[in-house]
């Protein structure tokens, strides 16, 4: 088996460090380009030496004087910055993992496009604010992206050998969160600490309050509908508090493929590293008679408005998924240094939103990278604006 080149972005996070887990199981097999990380500088420098990568690069320039102490004498090349990310993303690889969370992931992820390199993409945020791009730059090169979130994986492995023509709707089911069972009133007082702990799922923190609001799963309802063209009719959510069932696709002779194992994602970085084939992973096997009942019931709109917000998104179209996107990052950065309320996170996207919507214009322009970047840009600010605005009420 020929040894493959691959990258790993956001290396030290939750993702990153289950794709290095998989990886070190069959070292052998793989050459480590370059792997990426943040402030958590021991851990990047630990796996670049064990992993024996090309490269390893922090993300903050002020971090890398620590970086190339660490790792110093390993013969690994340190470097820092947003640039040194694209050129990482330039270095010729097989595969790349992009696990960066949040639009900062994006970048890297068209560069490695650009080059024709597989992209397995678990960053939904680049998705979400600009699929369109990342697909029409995966077709001019030939590349295929290859989804990394369990539901993804989910509808992709459930569409195999399938016509997608004859599908009748995609059910993504949620979790519900750390607060499906709260009285509502009580969620606009939910604390960081509580929004910070997920039922099922282990996660980094970002994703996890996004589960507990729903924006994660109003972030992959527009993910179905980028990776496999589902229109916003077909696409429902469940929630399923078991997660054992991560996704079903209905088909127009009224069957259902779902797909089903245990939470953990290592299951569908597996299937995307190894993927068109399916190896053994390590992940616990499914015992359903102890498991017992699986339970599935409609999301309760008054609890979880994100999920409305995307469906607005998806009618809308044009640069609505970029506004929508940053405005739930700086929502999301607003409730974790305090500024806002668990439930103002939902407000400060809606009304950033119809901003955009009333003044019109550059919310209909095309996709391009400038125009992207500049809605994305303008939408964070409207965003402190509304925070700074609902903190003064
Ligand atoms: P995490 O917070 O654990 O890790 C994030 C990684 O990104 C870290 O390596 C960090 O150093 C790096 N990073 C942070 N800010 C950066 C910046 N400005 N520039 C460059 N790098 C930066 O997050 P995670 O839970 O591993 O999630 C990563 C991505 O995968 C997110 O987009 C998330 O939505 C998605 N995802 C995660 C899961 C999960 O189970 N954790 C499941 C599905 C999808
Ligand atoms: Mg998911």
């Amino acid at each position: 088996m020929a040894v493959r080149r691959i990258s790993i972005f956001g290396a030290t996070g939750s993702i990153g460090q289950s794709t290095i887990d998989l990886i070190r199981r069959n070292i052998e097999e793989y050459d480590v380009v370059a792997l990426t990380g943040g402030r958590n500088i021991a851990r990047l420098a630990e796996d670049a030496r064990a992993l024996r990568a090309d490269m390893a690069v922090t993300a903050f320039p002020e971090r890398l004087g620590e970086l190339k102490e660490a790792l110093s004498g390993s013969g690994v090349e340190a470097a820092a910055g947003e640039s040194a990310l694209l050129l990482a993303a330039d270095r010729p690889a097989d595969w790349i993992m992009s696990a960066i969370v949040g639009a900062a992931g994006l970048a890297p992820g068209l560069h490695a496009l650009r080059h024709g390199t597989t992209l397995a993409l678990a960053n939904k945020e680049s998705l979400v604010s600009a699929g369109p791009l990342l697909l029409e730059t995966a077709r001019k090169s030939g590349a295929r992206i290859l989804p990394v979130d369990s539901e993804h994986s989910a509808v992709f492995q459930a569409l195999v050998g399938e016509d997608p023509a004859a599908v009748e709707k995609v059910i993504i089911t949620a979790s519900g969160g750390a607060f499906r069972d709260w009285p509502l009133e009580k969620l606009a007082h939910a604390t960081l600490e509580q929004a910070s702990s997920h039922p099922n799922w282990d996660m980094g923190q970002r994703i996890t309050i996004d589960s507990a609001s729903m924006f994660n799963k109003a972030m992959e309802v527009i993910e179905t509908k980028e990776y496999f063209g589902f229109s916003p009719d077909q696409i429902e959510v469940l929630i399923h508090p078991q997660s054992l069932v991560h996704a079903l696709v209905g088909f127009r002779d009224g069957a259902f493929m779902a797909h089903m194992g245990a939470p953990d994602m290592r299951h569908a970085i597996g299937y995307a590293l190894h993927w068109p084939d399916r190896r053994e992973l390590p992940v616990a096997r499914l015992d359903l008679a102890r498991v017992g009942n699986l339970e599935f019931k409609a999301p309760d709109q008054a609890r979880y408005p994100a999920l409305g917000l995307a469906y607005a998104v998806l009618r809308a179209g044009g640069l609505n998924g970029t506004v929508f996107n940053a405005a739930k990052e700086r929502a999301l950065d607003g409730f974790i240094d305090g500024r806002i309320k668990f439930t103002q996170m939902a407000q400060v996207v809606e009304q950033v939103l119809d901003r955009f919507q009333q003044q019109g214009g550059h919310i209909n322009a095309a996709m391009t990278l400038d125009n992207l970047t500049q809605i994305d840009h303008l939408a964070r600010i409207q965003s402190d604006r509304i925070m700074t605005e609902l903190a003064s009420a």
